[in-house]
């Protein structure tokens, strides 16, 4: 059986350069006062990072499930959009 490791490497992901589809709204909250970085640790994609107190974001490789923003329930602090058309995931699931 496919690990889910496995799956998500085949999926593609084309590239916005320079246009993030999803946005910190203020990385002082993230950096100084949320508790949890609960994005960090149920973004499937491994997106965000959270490193010498400094919260960090690479949206290449996002499945566009929309759980960084559901789970930052207290501050609100993410800016989530889908990518413009043409970009993005690409499933495939092999
Ligand atoms: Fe990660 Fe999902 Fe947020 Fe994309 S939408 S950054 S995959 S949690």
């Amino acid at each position: 059986m496919m690990k889910v490791e496995e799956k998500l490497y085949q999926n593609r992901y084309r590239v916005d350069a320079d246009r993030p589809h999803i946005k910190i709204r203020d990385p002082k909250i993230c950096n100084e006062r949320c508790q949890t970085q609960a994005c960090v640790y149920c973004c499937p994609a491994g997106c965000w990072s959270f490193d010498d107190q400094r919260i960090g974001l690479i949206t290449d490789g996002c499945l566009e499930c929309g759980t960084c923003r559901v789970v930052c329930d207290e501050f609100a602090n993410v800016d989530w959009n889908y990518p413009r058309a043409g970009f993005g995931i690409l499933f495939k699931f092999g």
